[in-house]
């Protein structure tokens, strides 16, 4: 489990909490993508912050 207290939600920009956020790549570009709990939870939409790619 890897921790890093600066990350934000590419969603909201909510500091991730400890429990519930998620990361993952870009399908598009690789840039690292981060969802909090609550986005995770409502389905929130991302845009990638690099490409501009939006995904569920
Ligand atoms: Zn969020
Ligand atoms: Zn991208």
């Amino acid at each position: 489990m890897m921790m890093i207290a600066s990350e934000r939600c590419t969603s909201c920009n909510a500091t991730l909490a400890e429990e519930g956020s998620t990361g993952f790549l870009c399908p598009v570009c690789g840039q690292r993508i981060n969802r909090c709990y609550r986005c995770r939870e409502q389905s929130i939409a991302y845009t990638c912050s690099k490409c501009g790619f939006q995904g569920p």
